[in-house]
C-alpha cells in the first residue's frame, strides 16, 4: 500500500517509526508536510498538491497534526477525505479531541468518569465555579494549553481566585477542575489502537510536582491496568471517533476519570517505556481496515 505520513517533520521519533514500521511491511510511506500542501475545493477530482505537484496513489494516510496546525492541518486530512483516501483518524474525530472542553462534554454524555470541571467565562461568578467543582484545591487549565504548560494547581481559594482573575485578564478560555489528589502526581496513557488498549504507561512527575508531563521531567514507566481503565480508554477513544488515541486517565478514589484524548500520540515515550511496537500495530490496523471511500463522519457532535 502507499501511506502517506501527514507530519511537519520527518525526523520527529513518531514519524520515522511509522515510516519504518510501514517499510518493514512493504509498503511506501511518504511523509507529507501538510503545511506546505495546498488544494483546490471543486466537486470532481478534488486534489492535494506538495512539492507542485498533485498527490497520487495515497491509499492511506497518518494524520501526526500538531496543537498548533489543527485548523490547517484538519482541513487537509478533509481533503483527503473528499477524494476518498482512508484517514487512520478522521479531521472530525481530530477537531473533537483537539477542543478540550468539548471533548470533555462528550465524553461526559457517554457517562465516562471525568474530573468534575467547571467552564466559565463572565467575570461575576468565579464564587460559583469554584464551589461548582467541590471548592480549593482546584486545578486551572487554559484550553489551549499543551505539555502542562497553563496547567495551574491553586491550593486555597485565594489563589485560585487570583489565577482567575488573571487568565480572565488575558481573555483566555480556561477550565476549573476538581484536584484528584490521589492520583499523586502521575497519570496513566493507554495508547489505543482499534477497540483495544495496546500499550500503557504510568507517568511520574518529578518530586514535588502535579503534573506528570514528560516535558516537565517526568519519568514513565509500564504499567498494568485495570478492567475499568481499560474500557473507560476504548469508549473514549470511540466517543471521540478515534482509531488511534493516547488517552490520559487519573487513577481517582471513585475510579478512573479521563483528563484527555489525544490524536496524534507520541510513540517515543510509550514504546520505550513499554518496548511494545506500536507503530507496528497501527500499520496493521491500516492493512485490516483501510478502504477507498470507507471514511465517513462518525459519531456526533
Ligand atoms: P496538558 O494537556 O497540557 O498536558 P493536562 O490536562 O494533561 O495538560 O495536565 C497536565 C498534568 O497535570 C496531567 O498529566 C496530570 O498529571 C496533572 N493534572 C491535570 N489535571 C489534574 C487534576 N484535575 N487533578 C490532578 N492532577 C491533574
Amino acid at each position: 500500500m502507499k501511506i502517506a505520513v501527514l507530519s511537519t517533520n520527518k525526523n520527529l521519533y513518531s514519524t520515522r517509526r511509522l515510516v519504518e514500521a510501514g517499510e518493514a511491511r512493504g509498503h511506501e510511506m511518504p511523509v507529507i508536510n501538510h503545511k506546505r500542501c495546498y488544494m483546490n475545493i471543486v466537486s470532481s477530482n478534488p486534489s492535494v498538491h506538495y512539492n507542485g505537484e498533485a498527490i497520487e496513489g495515497v491509499e492511506a494516510i497518518i494524520p501526526r497534526i500538531g496543537a498548533s496546525v489543527s485548523f490547517y492541518g484538519t482541513a487537509v486530512v478533509r481533503q483527503f477525505e473528499v477524494m476518498g483516501v482512508y484517514s487512520v483518524n478522521e479531521s472530525v474525530a481530530i477537531t473533537r479531541s483537539r477542543d478540550k472542553l468539548r471533548a470533555l462534554q462528550l465524553l461526559s454524555r457517554k457517562g465516562i468518569g471525568l474530573p468534575v470541571t467547571g467552564f466559565a467565562s463572565s467575570p461575576g461568578d468565579t464564587d460559583d465555579l469554584l464551589d461548582l467543582v467541590g471548592g480549593a484545591p482546584v486545578v486551572i487549565k487554559l484550553l489551549e494549553g499543551t505539555q502542562g504548560v497553563g496547567v495551574v494547581l491553586a491550593e486555597t481559594k485565594k489563589a485560585a481566585e487570583s489565577v482567575i482573575e488573571a487568565f480572565r485578564g488575558l481573555k483566555a478560555n480556561f477550565m476549573v477542575q476538581e484536584f484528584i489528589k490521589e492520583a499523586g502526581g502521575a497519570d496513566i496513557r493507554c495508547l489505543v489502537v482499534g477497540d483495544k488498549v495496546v500499550a500503557s504507561m504510568i507517568r511520574q512527575g518529578k518530586e514535588g510536582e502535579f503534573r506528570s508531563n514528560l516535558h516537565r521531567g517526568g519519568s514513565a514507566k509500564l504499567v498494568k491496568i485495570s478492567r475499568a481503565e481499560r474500557s473507560t480508554a476504548v469508549r473514549s477513544a470511540k466517543e471521540m471517533g478515534l482509531n488511534v488515541a493516547g488517552v490520559d486517565l487519573l487513577r481517582s478514589s471513585r475510579g478512573p476519570v479521563v483528563m484527555e484524548v489525544n490524536s496524534s500520540p507520541g510513540l517515543e515515550g510509550i514504546e520505550r517505556a513499554t518496548s511494545i511496537d506500536v507503530a507496528g500495530m497501527i500499520i496493521e490496523f491500516i492493512e485490516k481496515n483501510a478502504r477507498h471511500g470507507r471514511t465517513r463522519t462518525r459519531g456526533k457532535g
